[in-house]
C-alpha cells in the first residue's frame, strides 16, 4: 500500500523534461514536480513535439503521476505596476500551455505580491488575473494551486484567509485548490509539530478554505521558528518543525492520500532516503 501513495520530489529538467521522470523513478518518487522552463526568465520556450514524445513515453515506463509544475518566481499575479502585471498574465498563460502540452495535473503559483499597496487591491488583482485565464484552463483536466506562503516581505498567502478569499472568488470558473507548504504554513504561524497542532491547523484551514480545496503538500522542514515569516527550507528532521510531524502526516486520514513533493535542500543527497522515510511511516 505505502508503494502507491504519491511521494516524489522537485526535479530537474536538465536535458529535456522527460529526464525529471527518469530521475524521480530513480529515486523512488511516484510523483514529481518540475519547472517546465527556467524559472529565472520571463520567456519560456513552448515544449517541441518530441519532449512531448518523450514525456509520454517516459510517463508510462516510470508510472510517475499527478504531475505538478511550480511557476515561474518572476511572476506577480497581484502587481500594482500595470506593466509587470501584464508581464506576470503572459509569462503565466505561456505557462499554462506548457502545463497543457505536458497533461499535468496541478500549476502550483505563489499568489503574489502587495509590493506597497493594500493587500485587500493585491488579493482582487490576483482574482482579476485568475479569472482572466479562464478561456484556457476552464476544459482541460489542469488544476491551479495557490501555494499557501511563508508571509515574507510583501507576500500574500501567508494567511488561510487570504487562500479563502482567492478560492471562493474564482472557484466557479477556474478549476482551483490550495498547495500547503509545510515550511511556509509554520513560519507563517500555524504550528503543526504535533498530531493535535496539525488537527488545529488543518480545523483553521478547513473554516477558511475548505478541507476539499487541499489539494498538495510540499513536505519541508524549517530552518527558522514557528510565526518567523522567513522562507528558509530544510530536511526532514533537521529543522524546527521536526520528524513527529511528518510522521502524522503520513498517517492521518485527512493527509495521507494527498500528493506530497518535497523540496528540501540537498536533493541529490537525501531525497531518496526522505522517501523511503515517508512511505515507511505511512506503513507503520
Ligand atoms: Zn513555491
Ligand atoms: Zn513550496
Amino acid at each position: 500500500m505505502a508503494q502507491s501513495l504519491l511521494i516524489g520530489a522537485h526535479m530537474s529538467i536538465a536535458g529535456g523534461v522527460h529526464k525529471a521522470l527518469i530521475s524521480g523513478h530513480e529515486i523512488g518518487a511516484s510523483t514529481i514536480q518540475i519547472f517546465t522552463a527556467n524559472q529565472k526568465q520571463w520567456k519560456g520556450k513552448p515544449i517541441s513535439e518530441k519532449e512531448v514524445a518523450l514525456w509520454k513515453e517516459q510517463l508510462e515506463i516510470t508510472g510517475i503521476r499527478e504531475v505538478m509544475s511550480h511557476d515561474s518566481y518572476l511572476i506577480n499575479l497581484g502587481s500594482n505596476k500595470p506593466e509587470l502585471l501584464a508581464k506576470s498574465c503572459t509569462a503565466f498563460e505561456d505557462e499554462i500551455k506548457r502545463c497543457l502540452q505536458l497533461d499535468l495535473a496541478y500549476l502550483n503559483f505563489h499568489p503574489g505580491a502587495a509590493t506597497g499597496d493594500s493587500e485587500e487591491n493585491c488579493l482582487n488583482r490576483i482574482v482579476d488575473s485568475l479569472l482572466s485565464m479562464e478561456p484556457l484552463v476552464s476544459k482541460g483536466s489542469l488544476r491551479l494551486l495557490i501555494e499557501a506562503t511563508a508571509g515574507q516581505g510583501s507576500t500574500m498567502g501567508y494567511s488561510f484567509e487570504h487562500l479563502g478569499y482567492l478560492v471562493e472568488r474564482v472557484q466557479n470558473r477556474i478549476p482551483i485548490g490550495v498547495c500547503i507548504d509545510t515550511c511556509h504554513i509554520f513560519a507563517a504561524g500555524y504550528d503543526i509539530r504535533t498530531e493535535d497542532a496539525w488537527n488545529q491547523t488543518l480545523k483553521e484551514f478547513d473554516k477558511h478554505v475548505g478541507i476539499k480545496n487541499l489539494c498538495a503538500l510540499h513536505v519541508n522542514d524549517s530552518k527558522n521558528p514557528l510565526g518567523s515569516r522567513k522562507d528558509r527550507h530544510a530536511s526532514l528532521g533537521k529543522g524546527e518543525i521536526g520528524m513527529e510531524s511528518f510522521k502524522v502526516m503520513m498517517t492521518h486520514p485527512k493527509l495521507k492520500n494527498i500528493p506530497k513533493y518535497l523540496e528540501t535542500p540537498d536533493g541529490d543527497l537525501y531525497w531518496k532516503e526522505e522517501i523511503a522515510k515517508l512511505r515507511a511511516f505511512a506503513s507503520k
